[in-house]
């Protein structure tokens, strides 16, 4: 069975990819390797900050691995808070109330809400030369992008999920993604896009 690391301890996440790996991957997480550190997040794009989590795991521990990074980018805000989402209200971290409120205060009446949620995740690999005879590289990088459309809320609207749920209402739904539930959900969002991506090639891998 194949070992993977995913660079993440969010017990959701993990969750999602197993079910959707099956048993041929064994998917295991940052605590399970020992990795008790803040692994740094410095970049400036949704796929330097993956890139950059996912290269500290295989320069530090030497195996396989993937990390993921999420944003909300608003059109009308020039595609802000994109890579800051986690922080967008000053001097706090995931801190989803205060992050919404200077959503809707930088939105204020704008009638242009349009977003989408994008996905980035980088998927490093050791050996690829038996894979595809290129005996020079000793690794190699696969990014995998998943994205949904959709509008931006006037008002929170439903309590389910996280981060910027109650706002975000997808391209062809009435309900925001907090309204319609995780299941619902985890159907259509950008992170599970992005993730069957990264399904559908690591299952071709073991084909
Ligand atoms: P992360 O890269 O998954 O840690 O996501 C960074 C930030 O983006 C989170 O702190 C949330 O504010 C926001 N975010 C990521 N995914 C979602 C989602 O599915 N719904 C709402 N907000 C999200």
């Amino acid at each position: 069975m194949t070992t993977i690391v995913f660079a993440t301890n969010n017990k959701n996440k993990l969750r999602e990819i197993r079910e959707i790996l099956g048993s041929d991957f064994n998917i295991v997480s940052l605590s399970d390797i020992n990795c008790h550190e803040d692994i740094p997040e410095t970049g400036n794009t949704l796929m330097e900050n993956s890139l950059q989590k996912a290269l500290y795991v295989y320069q530090h521990y030497h195996q396989d691995c993937f990390a993921d990074d999420t944003g909300l980018e608003v059109e009308s805000l020039n595609g802000e808070p994109g890579v800051h989402s986690a922080r967008y209200a000053e001097g706090t971290d995931h801190d989803n109330q205060a992050n919404i409120a200077k959503l809707l205060r930088k939105l204020g009446d704008n009638p242009n809400r349009r977003a989408k949620f994008r996905t980035v995740i980088t998927l490093i690999q050791k050996n690829p030369a038996q894979r595809n005879g290129n005996a020079a590289s000793s690794e190699t990088i696969h990014y995998f992008n998943g994205e949904i459309s959709g509008t931006i809320a006037k008002e929170k609207r439903g309590t389910s999920g996280f981060g910027y749920d109650p706002l975000f209402i997808p391209t062809g739904y009435q309900e925001s993604f907090a309204q319609m539930g995780d299941e619902e959900k985890n159907k259509i969002s950008h992170r599970a896009r992005a993730v069957a991506k990264l399904a559908a090639f690591l299952k071709s891998q073991v084909k």
